[in-house]
Order: structure tokens, then sequence, then C-alpha cells
């Protein structure tokens, strides 16, 4: 997987899973001011500090609620920017609070605050840089942000106590900062191991559904394919056809040209092979050495007609050249259809192309011939 595609996938999983754990901080941060507000009747005894407050923590809200608007609705959103937005909003509130906090501790009038505001601070602060960690901007400035002001008023008003809780709240910075800083590493070593796994996951899958030569789909891909659709065609009751095809006389062609020139043609075969089938059900598998075979549902004997006699074009349209001497290749195809149900033996579909390809072969190769004739 390219670098820029890993660095994509997992500043979309960061956003997201940040997205997930700052959504409870817009609605605490909120009633928690909501509560203080109430229980100290901040309205009326100092307007000015309830006022320009409300109104900040309604702005952040805002920001944060049309961040999550923008994120869940839009179609292909612009994870870089959102991720910015979120980080400046959350940096944005907890400078805030910080400064409301030192304010609290400054004035003398807000006194009755200055309790609760010492508690619930650094509470914030380290919540918010624990909970928030996947952001590195986050885990360092949002305690810093918080706090600095807050720790600035308290040594500033000088007294014992505002000094203790100056000297704690710093030694907590310092315990937030290594705490989180573990967090961090944590998350994204575990979102790196989670997309290297789903991505080796993917790789098995594939490697263990293609013939490696030819880059076909392999027989058991196939036969699991095959049964699925013979279930589905079943139900819908509708038609299900297969083709067989052999190339031509391959063994003279390696034996005058030696096997890699022949894996050559029987690569080039393949892939004119499968140009030829269109819809998302199609499979085109390679079946044996030079053996493919190809399923298709939902596809009367006409369409199996019409398909084989392309792909028997396809193949001869083919030019190879060895040493300045032009090579063309052809191949015999067989095909069968039938509209299956539960009862029926699935394998007699393939037998019955098995048979009409075989039919082609002893009438003289590269034709196409159908178990059901009279469609053909
Ligand atoms: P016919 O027209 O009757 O099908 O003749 P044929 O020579 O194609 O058939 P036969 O079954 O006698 O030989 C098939 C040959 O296909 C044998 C082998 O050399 C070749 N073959 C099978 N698999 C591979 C492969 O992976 N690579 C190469 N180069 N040749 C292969
Ligand atoms: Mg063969
Ligand atoms: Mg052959």
């Amino acid at each position: 997987m390219p670098l820029h595609s890993y660095h994509d996938q997992l500043q979309t999983l960061a956003l997201t899973d940040l997205t997930t754990r700052a959504k409870s901080g817009i609605l605490t941060y909120l009633c928690i001011w909501i509560i203080l507000a109430f229980s100290y009747d901040l309205l009326t005894k100092f307007p000015a500090f309830f006022l320009i407050n409300t109104l900040m923590v309604l702005c952040f809200c805002v920001l944060r609620i049309s961040h999550y608007i923008v994120l869940t609705r839009s179609k292909n959103p612009d994870i870089a920017f959102l991720y910015q937005w979120l980080i400046i909003t959350i940096l944005l509130a907890s400078a805030h609070w910080g400064a409301m906090s030192a304010w609290v501790i400054y004035d003398p009038r807000l006194i009755e605050l200055r309790h609760i505001i010492l508690v619930i601070t650094p509470a914030f602060a380290i919540g918010g840089a624990c909970t928030l960690s996947i952001s590195s901007e986050i885990r360092t400035l949002y305690p810093l942000l918080m706090c600095i002001p807050f720790i600035g008023a308290l040594f500033y008003t000088g007294d014992t106590e505002s000094l203790v809780f100056a000297f704690m709240t710093t030694i907590c910075l310092i315990y937030i900062f290594s705490s989180s800083k573990a967090t961090h590493n944590d998350y994204w070593a575990a979102i790196t191991n989670h997309l290297v796994a789903e991505e080796r996951a993917e790789l098995m899958e594939q490697l263990s559904t293609t013939d490696p030569l030819t880059q076909l789909k392999n027989r058991m891909h196939f036969d699991k394919e095959y049964n699925k659709e013979w279930r589905r065609c079943s139900r819908m009751n509708c038609p299900i056809s297969v083709i067989m095809i052999d190339l031509d006389h391959f063994k003279q062609l390696n034996d005058k040209f030696g096997h890699v020139f022949g894996d050559e043609c029987l690569k080039k075969a393949a892939h004119a092979i499968q140009n030829e089938v269109s819809r998302p059900a199609d499979c085109v598998a390679r079946y044996g050495g030079e053996e493919f075979i190809v399923l298709l549902p939902n596809t009367n004997p006409k369409g199996a007609y019409n398909i084989g006699k392309r792909m028997l074009k396809a193949v001869s349209d083919l030019r190879f050249e060895v040493d300045g001497e032009i090579i063309k290749m052809t191949c015999s195809v067989g095909g069968a259809t039938t509209t299956p149900n539960f009862e029926k033996d699935r394998s007699n579909l393939i037998k019955d192309a098995d048979s009409a390809l075989y039919y082609a072969k002893e009438h003289g190769r590269n034709q196409f011939y159908s178990a059901n004739q009279t469609d053909s």
C-alpha cells in the first residue's frame, strides 16, 4: 500500500476516533458552565463575567457541533481540514477555560468560585489530555493552555494556599504529559497494526484465490462462486451457463518454443479471455494447465454462445513473435446452460460443458460447441 494512502487512512481513523472521544466534552463543558452559573447566580452577581464567558462557551459548542455535523453528513469530507478544525476548537476552548479560571483566581469579587475552579481546572486538564491524547497538539497544548494562566494567577496572588496549588498543578502538568504520551503512543501503534493486519488479510485472501501465472481466479475460487451462483440462480429461477476453453495443440507450442514462451502465451490467452466478460458476477478461472472455465450466471444459451464465440476470436487474434516468426494460437470452446434448482446435481453442467469442449476438439478444434445445440 502506498505511503500516502496509509497516511490518509490513519488520519481518517484518528479523526473519527478523536471526534467520538471529544463528543462528550461538548456537553460536559456546557453543563459545568450552566451548573456554575446557576449555583452562584452569576448573571445577577457578576453580569460581565457571566455574559463574556457564556458567549465564549456557546461559541465553542456551536463550532464543535457544526464540526460533528459536517463530518457525519458530508459525503466526501476534507479530513485534514476537519482534523485541524477540531483541534483548534478544542484548544481555543481550553485557552478560554484557562483565562476564565485565571480571572476567578485574580479577581477578589469572584472569591466564591475559587475553590470549585481550583478543583475543576486541573481535572479538566487531566481528563482532556488523556482522553484526547490521539492528537499530540491536544496532548501537550490542552493542559498547558488551561493551566498556565491559572498557575500564573495563583503565583501572582502569592498567599500560601495559592502557592501550594500552583506547585501542585505544575506537578500535575508533568504527570499529565508523561501519562498522555504513553496513551498517545499506544493509540498510534494500535491503529497502525490494525491497518497492517487488514492489508495482510486482504493480500492473503487475494493470493489464496488467484492463479499466480495467469492472475485469473483459481479453481478453488471458481468452485465457491459456482456453488453460490447456482443457489442464487435456483432461487431466482434463471439460467446459468458454463464455458470451458482448452488451448489447441499447446504441447506442440511448448515443445517447439519452450515453457517460458508457453507461459507467456498462457498469460496473454488468459487476459484475452478475461476481457470478454463484463458482468460483476461473471467469473473466469484457470481450471487446469491450459484450460479455463467461465461462469456466466443469469445467461441463456444464446448469451453463452456469443461470449464463447468472442473468446474463440480473442484467442485466435493473438499474435506472438519468436525469432522473427509470427505464431498464432487457437482454442476450442464448449458451453452448457441449464436452469438450476436445489435438487439438480450441479456437477452435470460442468460435465456437459466439458463434453461439448471435447466434441469441439474432435470435430476439428478452433470452434465453439454448445451442449444446448438447438440454441447455438
Ligand atoms: P489439444 O489441442 O488436444 O488440447 O492438445 P494439447 O497439446 O493442448 O493438449 P495436451 O493435454 O496434450 O497438453 C497440454 C499441454 O499444456 C501440456 C503442457 O505442456 C502444457 N501446459 C500445461 N500447463 C502449463 C503451464 O503452466 N505452462 C506451460 N508453458 N505449459 C503448460
Ligand atoms: Mg488440456
Ligand atoms: Mg490443449
